[in-house]
């Protein structure tokens, strides 16, 4: 039997921009045009990679701007982070500049795992506020991963919770190295 690792990653970004949404698409498979603003929802997914085997705990936010004073419980016991903008919104993308800011001083300035997510990429480049190459250079400052999704095309909508698995095993790893 393998040993199963247990994993607890926080979605956290400004509202509306495919929170509840990515979530939706990787727990179940389907994208719905309309949700309740999230109040916080957990999600439990068994994941296997490779001879590994995850049990990945999400937990689902109610969304955040500049002013949110982060609780506790997204801090303690959390082993990483998903933070979402969406490509059509500056705001969102300032807003997840301010969390992790905020997460980065909270957890005593030492390295956390992080994805940096730029969601809508499926709607047209008219609609779009922030270029792929900038939030790639956000990710790249803070030493985090960068991935573009459509929660609603269901692209990288795995790829998303996978790489925060791999992310998580990698800053653990990397301790104790410098
Ligand atoms: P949350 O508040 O961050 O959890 O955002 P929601 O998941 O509730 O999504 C907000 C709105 O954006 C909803 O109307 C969704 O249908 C829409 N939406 C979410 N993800 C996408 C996406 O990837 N592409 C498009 N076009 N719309 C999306």
């Amino acid at each position: 039997m393998p040993l199963v690792r247990y994993r607890k990653v926080v979605l956290l970004g400004y509202r509306s921009v495919g929170k509840t949404s990515l979530a939706h698409q990787f727990i179940d498979g389907e994208f719905l045009e309309c949700y309740d603003p999230t109040v916080e929802s957990t999600y439990n997914k068994m994941l296997s990679m490779g001879k590994d085997e995850f049990h990945l705990q999400l937990v689902d936010t109610a969304g955040q701007d500049e002013y949110t004073i982060l609780p506790h419980s997204f801090i303690i016991g959390i082993h990483g982070y998903v933070l979402v903008y969406s490509v059509t919104s500056l705001k969102s993308f300032q807003v997840v500049k301010s969390l992790h800011s905020k997460l980065h001083e909270s957890r005593g300035k030492t390295r956390m795992p992080v994805v940096l997510v730029g969601n809508k990429a499926d709607l047209s480049l008219e609609s779009r506020q922030v270029k792929t190459d900038e939030g790639r250079k956000l990710a790249d400052s803070w030493g985090a991963v960068f991935l573009e999704s459509s929660a609603k095309e269901n692209q990288m909508t795995q790829g998303i919770f996978t790489k925060i698995i791999e992310e998580i095993d990698r800053v653990d790893n990397s301790y104790g190295e410098q």
